[in-house]
């Protein structure tokens, strides 16, 4: 299995060079997508022997570009891509063992899934090889693929189908495993079983696996790291706990969490944070006078209780499995979002009273969105 490196890797779809366009500084819309002429700018990424890197970002930013350059699929105007030292470009196609899966199934349709997914061994002249991988691959992901095997993929539901081209994949003894956003077309339910048996499969064999994906939850679930893409960049890698306890931007802070990091707008003024309607201190010294920077606070951390200060409930989300509800509270015209039990009763148009303790506090400086406190 490889270690891959991309260093400083560009991709461009447009003729000519051209400088790209810096992101918006307008953060508190960070998810929306950022026009570039790169579809990959400079991009640095490893990915280790054996691990799961997944790569969210929003639509748009670059995460299949970014496959199919890893693949050795497109050419690209800068920048190196390495299998364990060696240049992708001197690894002929077939020695690279690149297993891919896409959004949408590709499976031969007149072939049924025992054919698909043996379909190497054929091209191989190996076909006695069958029998016998069809019999690991079952095991590993679970008896219900065996149902499968003697159906053709126009009889097999949308998740059916992406379980068979995964196990086709497998079939070709993959040194590195590829998935563009494999479940993306499933409806919620089959998404989550077809996301258990993918995870069993890459604990049991281990391969060098890149997961795109724009859902938080599937990378969350799936990967070992994961590389938050923003316009054709790696904003951030890390894993769960780096990425959500000590994101190095604000883009980062509002991309990953469930619902997105509160964001308010400010400035610093001696030991003091002040915002429209409120204010925080002490801050940490040595932000410059007047400089504008917005507070950030996970609505997990957002306390209500009978002093503080003031919003203005606008209306109640209830979350019925963790006996929680989100409240969307209007704070002096900004929004804020806060997490409490269901068994506070709030009603909308009501008044409360948040807390926003310190050691939840999170700053950004407003201009380039990097992380400052
Ligand atoms: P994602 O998979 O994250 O949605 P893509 O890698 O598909 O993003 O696309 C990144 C950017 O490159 C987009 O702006 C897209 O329009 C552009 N792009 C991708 N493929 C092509 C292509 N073959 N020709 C021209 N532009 C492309
Ligand atoms: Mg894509």
């Amino acid at each position: 299995m490889p270690t891959i490196i991309l260093r400083h890797v560009s991709k461009s779809f447009r003729r000519g060079k051209r400088a790209a366009p810096k992101p918006p500084a307008d953060y508190t819309h960070a998810t929306e997508e950022v026009p570039s002429p790169y579809a990959l700018d400079d991009l640095s990424l490893t990915i280790r022997d054996g691990e799961t890197l997944a790569v969210l970002g929003p639509s748009g930013c670059g995460k299949t570009t970014l496959l199919r350059v890893i693949a050795g699929l497109v050419k690209t105007e800068a920048g190196e891509i390495l299998y364990d030292g060696v240049p992708l470009s001197q690894i002929p196609m077939p020695e690279r063992g690149i297993g891919m899966v896409f959004q949408n199934y590709a499976l031969y349709p007149h072939l049924r899934a025992r054919e698909n997914i043996g379909f190497y061994d054929i091209l191989r002249g190996q076909p006695d090889r069958i029998p016998e991988r069809i019999r690991t691959i079952v095991e590993v992901m679970g008896v219900d693929l065996r149902y499968l095997l003697s159906r053709k993929p126009p009889t097999l539901s949308g998740g059916e189908q992406q379980r068979v081209a995964v196990a086709r994949c497998l079939a070709r003894d993959p040194k590195l495993f590829l998935f563009d956003e494999p479940l993306s077309n499933l409806d919620a339910k089959l998404r989550s079983e077809t996301r258990v048996q993918i995870k069993r499969l890459l604990k049991h064999y281990r391969i060098t696996s890149v997961y795109v994906t724009h859902d938080q939850q599937e990378a969350v679930a799936l990967a070992d790291r994961i590389a938050i893409m923003r316009a054709g960049r790696i904003e951030q890698v890390g894993t769960f706990r780096t990425l959500y306890d000590t994101p190095k931007s604000a883009f980062v802070a509002q991309f990953f969490g469930t619902p997105p990091m509160n964001l308010f707008s400010g400035h610093v003024y001696g030991q003091r944070w002040e915002g429209r309607g409120f204010n925080v201190q002490p801050i940490r010294p040595g932000l410059r006078q007047g400089q504008a920077v917005y507070l950030g606070i996970r609505p997990e951390h957002v306390a209500i209780g009978t002093e503080g200060i003031p919003a203005r409930v606008e209306y109640s989300e209830p979350i019925f499995p963790s006996r929680q509800q989100l409240l969307h509270l209007d704070l002096h015209g900004q929004p804020c979002v806060a997490v409490v039990p269901l068994s506070e009763a709030i009603s909308a148009g009501q008044t409360v009273y948040l807390r926003f303790s310190g050691e939840h506090l999170y700053f950004f400086d407003q201009e380039s969105g990097v992380r400052i406190g």
